[in-house]
């Protein structure tokens, strides 16, 4: 193999066409777009009602073996994919990603546009800021997580009457309650309109939200690394008056709004998720939500662009819609149901079109098939109805050595000689894993395709060896891809097993009923994806999981904190481990999002800086482009 540049090198390389041009080339009409620059756009979800007569396209999802912490290239191969499929193959294309954190970009893992000849451009700009999406969450959630600290310490330091005068001002001479007020009342069984006829019960009722302070789940956000942050003390200063209490912050990307904006399904559903939203339990023991500190509107005023896909295009041109945030382990990590629905639209056919022109979308799951997928599944095919036709899983001989017994993977360190050399027999032990990822996306009913991401040291014994692993382990196709050095030609083969693959119905199911008990979800998940024994859940946890089902909570989904290097909670059992049991630190409750989320082991919610993190690279040279980002 030649030498391929660095990823920002090749993307800098590539003029990238005119967004509009590509939205035209796509179907889009002029007032579907709303550019933000020359090269990117936000897409008016007005086209899903233009479109809503087509038949969908094929809908791929992406995801992997249980990864190294450099990543096995789940991303570059959905883009170089997409670009076999749509600028090799002539089909129409679309990838569907999430936007990347600042978090891993300035951290450990670089960007999130793929690599080599198959990535996102403008590189710089999809990993940094973009249209702004991330911004707009982490404002939304700390909003609310302001309201919420100054509701209670105004609850604290006023009597009931002078709260209710405030929160019910007199305008003009009258007093009257805002719209949202009329939900709270309806809550309390209070049937009054005029704020004036309130008993002094009800005044009490309705001011006070009595918030248990024990119970706040609500954390605070920032898209960066910053452990220090994970922990805190708020309202020290002498103005809060000794209403202090600890708190912490959670990584943005991972946060409830960030879920919703991933699982709404248009503007209102993501308005009535926001509002339901729990943040605390009353005194009284009934959930405290965003409707009730009088948020909803609010937030989704500062999330009302957000919801809307982002277009962008690959190195050759093809559409990717770049939509919700990552971090498969501590979030669900899928993109958009919206940036999906409307690529399987664009992707969809005409009722009389009897060419076979069909599109295909493939959209990400994160990091290993335990993780993103198993929540594409469980979660976001139930909220949105799709079923997927095949899954993808991206394996790479390095992860798979490392999994056989080869020594840890650690990023900026020089790799071990067992991942730059044929090394067979660590390879044949590793394969287990991927075999094991093979089985549990069949228990989904889902066609299976291996990509074997082919690296410049693996030699051709190893990846047909693990071609052979992958089909006698149940795959439908497996496949050697060399996108990353030669683009979407470097993919057509694996471009046509997916077409072919795809062919036929998709027999998709999910993995567990809703109606089960939270403790049979998880303990299901627990040993039907990870292999374990079972679990164990913490005081604390049991008694998140009576509270959680004594609100009414019981039938949600599950969405599982775990580590995404090993199917266990603990990251340095590899390959496919057993005998072990999970412990369930905590479970929280995403009301809105429409999940259960229970932490395992001691995975932390906001990730840290290592000692050399990828920010030193980073930087502008004299003429103004970015440098550094990988
Ligand atoms: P994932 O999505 O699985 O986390 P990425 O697609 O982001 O992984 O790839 C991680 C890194 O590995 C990127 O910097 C990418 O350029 C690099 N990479 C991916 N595939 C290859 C390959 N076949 N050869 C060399 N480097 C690769």
């Amino acid at each position: 193999l030649e030498k391929v540049p660095s990823d920002i090198e090749i993307a800098m390389g590539q003029t990238p066409k005119p967004i509009t041009q590509l939205a035209q080339e796509i179907g889009l009409s002029p007032d579907e777009l709303e550019s933000y620059g020359k090269y990117k756009a936000k897409v008016e979800l007005s086209v899903l009602d233009r479109l809503a007569h087509r038949t969908d396209g094929k809908y791929i999802v992406v995801a992997g073996i249980t990864p190294t912490p450099l990543g096995e290239g789940k991303s570059t191969t959905t883009i170089g994919l997409a670009q076999a499929l749509g600028a090799e193959l002539g089909r129409p294309a679309f990838a569907c990603v999430r936007q990347p954190s600042q978090g891993p970009t300035f951290g450990i893992k670089g960007g999130a546009a793929g690599g080599g000849y198959s990535q996102v451009i403008p590189m710089d700009e999809f990993n940094l800021h973009l249209t702004g999406d991330i911004h707009a969450v982490t404002a939304a959630n700390n909003l609310l997580a302001a309201a919420l600290d100054a509701r209670m310490f105004h609850e604290a330091t006023q009597s009931d009457k002078a709260l209710y005068s405030r929160l019910v001002p007199t305008k003009k001479g009258k007093r009257e309650f805002a719209p949202l007020m009329f939900k709270r009342l309806q809550k309390l069984g209070i049937d009054k309109t005029n704020p004036n006829e309130l008993t002094p019960e009800e005044i009490t009722k309705f001011a006070r939200l009595d918030i248990d302070p024990e119970t706040i789940t609500w954390n605070r956000v920032l898209d960066t690394n910053d452990r220090f942050l994970r922990k805190v003390t708020i309202g020290r200063n002498p103005t809060e008056q000794g209403h202090e209490r600890e708190t912490g912050f959670d990584i943005a990307v991972a946060s409830e709004c960030m879920a919703v904006l991933a699982l709404a399904t248009s503007l209102a559903d993501m308005k009535h998720r926001l509002g339901a939203m729990v943040v605390a339990t009353s005194k009284q023991g009934e959930p405290v939500t965003a409707d009730d500190i009088g948020v909803t509107g609010a937030l989704t005023v500062l999330m009302k662009d957000a919801i809307k896909p982002n277009l962008m295009q690959t190195l050759q041109g093809t559409p990717v819609f770049v939509h919700a945030g990552p971090f498969a382990n501590i979030a669900h990590g899928n993109s958009s149901i919206l940036a999906d629905r409307v690529a399987l639209k664009l992707a969809g056919t005409e009722e009389d079109d009897s060419s076979d022109r069909v599109g295909y979308v493939l959209t990400e799951g994160g990091f290993g098939a335990d993780m993103g997928m198993e929540k594409f599944c469980n979660i976001k095919c139930r909220v949105s109805g799709l079923k997927p036709d095949a899954t993808i899983i991206v394996a790479t001989t390095r992860a798979l050595k490392m999994h056989g017994g080869g020594p840890d993977v650690t990023p900026g360190k020089p790799l071990h000689e067992t991942y730059t050399k044929e090394d067979l027999v660590t390879l044949k032990e590793g394969c287990k894993n991927l075999v094991q990822h093979i089985k549990n996306s069949r228990k989904f009913g889902i066609k299976v395709i291996v990509a074997i991401n082919q690296f410049a040291s693996d030699s051709a014994a190893e990846l047909a060896l693990v071609r052979d692993e992958s089909l006698a382990g149940g795959a439908d196709a497996a496949v050697v891809s060399n996108h990353w050095a030669e683009g979407g030609k470097g993919a057509r083969a694996l471009a046509e097993a997916v077409i072919t693959t795809c062919e036929g119905p998709s027999n998709f199911d999910f993995l567990y009923d809703l109606e089960l008990p939270i403790e049979e979800k998880i303990t299901i998940i627990s040993k039907e994806i990870y292999g374990a024994d079972g679990i164990e859940l913490s005081d604390l946890a049991r008694q998140q999981v009576e509270t959680y089902t004594r609100q009414g909570y019981a039938g949600l989904p599950i969405c599982m904190a775990k580590t995404q290097y090993s199917f266990s909670h603990d990251p340095k059992l590899k390959g496919v481990p057993s005998g072990f049991t999970i412990p369930i630190r905590s479970v929280r409750l995403s009301a809105g999002a429409g999940f259960l989320y229970p932490i395992l082991g001691d995975m932390q919610t906001m990730p840290g800086l290592g000692t050399r993190p990828g920010f030193w690279e980073v930087g502008v040279d004299e003429a103004g482009r970015v440098v550094g980002l990988f």
